[in-house]
């Protein structure tokens, strides 16, 4: 990418889109192309055609997805599989029509099979049963995968695939209810310290370990394998480090400043007891996450204050 390069961000308003988006501002990329929702619709095949064939533009970042918690994924089974194929399908297609010379397809760690050794290397894809909780999301996002990889093949088109672990950051969902944990546990001790409540309750035993990577490093990844990454299999992105919750939780309450106990409610589901991914790939492609899991909790607790 040249900074004059014309970029289309699919998925500028979500978490990972607009990470992207920050990280080539800074960076002096000055030509980004971008369209809400209510301007395209990813779905209409047409529509996305007609936007590339206008615009014209040289690289993409396919971050535009359904996406959601484990509720909305058992519960609206068509839009994670259908939506997720139309999007990506219309995308890759309309980019390799178009001459875009390079395409970066964001898949995510957890369409790997569920019960896959840890920690968990590029090669355990499709080696195993999925989750069945996200089997919808996971099926479209293998299928994207693989359509990049097929273009390759077929037409030498250079699509990438790019694989996140567990993300968190300004911008994230804030939602108890649909919220992943970070973000929930930086809610409940502000709620908490605020209310001078007694204790907060965490779900679950607090056993479970978990990686978290913080959405700037996350972009700052994406930018730099779409500049120096040209092959068809996929790369993960992370830290390669865990924190068990209950490590988490204790973390969390020291940085919103949080003075009461922490209660552990063990009617809620653990989910996978361990879920961390190998990022020897990444590192030795050159790369590497720099901000610590603490820093990353200061600044997204900064970022909710200011836009609770
Ligand atoms: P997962 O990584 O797909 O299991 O998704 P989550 O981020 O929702 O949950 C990770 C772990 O954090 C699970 O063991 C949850 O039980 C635990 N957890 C503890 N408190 C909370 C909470 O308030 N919200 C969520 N979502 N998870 C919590």
């Amino acid at each position: 990418m040249e900074r004059n390069s014309k970029i289309y961000v699919a998925g500028h308003n979500g978490l990972v889109g607009s990470a992207i988006c920050r990280r080539l501002k800074s960076d002096g990329y000055g030509n980004l192309i971008t369209r809400a929702h209510s301007q395209l619709d990813l779905c209409n095949e047409k529509d996305v055609n007609d936007f590339f064939a206008e615009t014209k533009p040289e690289y993409v970042f396919l971050a535009a997805a359904v996406v959601g918690g484990i509720h909305a994924n058992d519960t609206r089974p068509v839009d994670f599989l259908r939506d997720n194929l139309l999007i990506q399908t219309n995308i890759i297609e309309a980019a390799y029509r178009n001459g875009v010379k390079k395409l970066a397809f964001l898949g995510s760690t957890c369409i790997y099979p569920r019960d896959c050794p840890q920690p968990i290397k590029e090669e355990y894809l499709l080696t195993g049963s999925l989750e069945e909780t996200n089997q919808w999301y996971a099926i479209a996002k293998i299928a994207g995968i693989k359509l990049c990889q097929a273009y390759r093949k077929q037409y030498g088109f250079n699509a990438i695939s790019l694989m996140p672990t567990n993300l968190y950051g300004p911008g994230d969902n804030f939602d108890l209810l649909s919220s992943h944990v970070l973000p929930a546990l930086i809610r409940k001790f502000h709620e908490g310290k605020i209310n001078n409540t007694k204790e907060v309750v965490v779900w679950g035993s607090g056993k479970p370990f978990r990686e978290f990577l913080y959405i700037d490093d996350m972009a700052e990844a994406c930018c730099f394998l779409m500049q120096h990454y040209n092959d068809e299999s996929i790369v993960n992105i992370g830290t390669g480090k865990d924190v068990s919750i209950r490590e988490l939780a204790d973390l969390i309450k020291e940085i919103v400043g949080f003075q009461g106990n922490i209660v552990f409610d063990s009617s809620k589901p653990d989910g996978t007891t361990k879920k961390v991914i190998d990022v020897t790939k990444l590192n030795s492609l050159g790369w590497q996450s720099k901000t610590s899991l603490s820093a990353g909790i200061g600044t997204t607790y900064d970022w909710y204050l200011r836009n609770q």
